[in-house]
């Protein structure tokens, strides 16, 4: 079975996993992906004061190990020339898709006509549209993924659930994407949906993970770490294991689909 991994961080200085601010190490995660039998993992560059050329060194990295490593690229979207970034990034990074942690609480501000444009990018770079969503913008993300069919769009960590307030209090707005063939997600940083971050069996983060399957179905999930932050709580191998082991009414083939199958079809890698 192939496993791969959808979302790590690789770099040499995290500055917020103080005093392990190294943990982010390219050896580090080959070694963790080595030992608990993941062939390969998608980076998600931090562009951040303390790494501010990490789109280049995920790009290089990748380069340095293709079989192992392919790179997202961080496109600020809402920026006035971020269609050009999107079509950049596949030149000059090889990336296979596009990660954006919103800069504002609402996206609803992505519908906007002046937009058309960068949604253009994307579906001419067929490149994947990686989103920081909470439950307050479900509802945008569906009417995005109807308005632009051509696009590709993976949420983050089961849709951060773990982030909802009463206002939005569940998987409600994400419902409809049953009908969606373009909306992914990941089953990935269990620990942010947990009630206990440090317990890989935590009921409450496995009943996200059995919701999301029932709203998804097992061919657009794709599992995945969030390593290195993963680390304050589980091993690599435990962050593996909630989807391969612990999870119960998953099958094989299943399986097969979301450890692996569908980020290789996703990202064609
Ligand atoms: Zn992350």
């Amino acid at each position: 079975m192939r496993i791969i991994d959808s979302h790590v961080h690789v770099l040499n200085n995290y500055a917020p996993m103080e005093p392990f601010a190294d943990m982010g190490r390219v050896d580090r995660l080959l070694h963790q992906m080595d030992s608990a039998g993941v062939e390969m993992a998608i980076m998600l560059p931090v562009v951040a004061d303390f790494s501010p050329d990490n789109n280049e060194e995920c790009a290089e990295w990748a380069r340095q190990y293709p079989d192992r490593l392919a790179t997202m690229t961080d496109v600020p979207l809402h920026e006035t020339q971020s269609a050009e970034l999107v079509i950049k990034a596949k030149e000059k990074y090889q990336a296979v898709g596009i990660s954006y942690y919103p800069n504002t609480q609402d996206i609803s501000w992505m519908l906007k006509k002046e937009y058309n444009q960068l949604w253009e990018a994307f579906s001419k770079t067929e490149l994947i549209c990686n989103l920081q969503v909470t439950p307050a913008n479900h509802a945008t993300l569906v009417t995005l993924a109807k308005q632009y069919s051509s696009v590709n769009f993976l949420c983050n960590h089961l849709g951060l659930p773990g982030g909802f307030d009463k206002d939005y209090p569940n998987y409600n707005f994400l419902r409809p994407v049953n009908q969606l063939k373009n909306v992914f997600i990941k089953a990935s940083a269990f620990y942010a949906a947990a009630q206990k971050p440090w317990d890989p069996r935590c009921e409450q983060a496995l009943e996200y993970f059995t919701e999301i399957l029932r709203i998804f179905g097992p061919g657009r999930i794709l599992w995945g770490t969030d390593w290195p932050p993963a680390s304050n709580h589980l091993t690599y191998r435990q962050a593996l294991d909630i989807v391969r082991i612990f999870s119960t009414d998953i099958g094989e083939e299943e399986l097969t689909r979301i450890l692996g199958k569908n980020a290789a079809d996703l990202f064609n890698i």
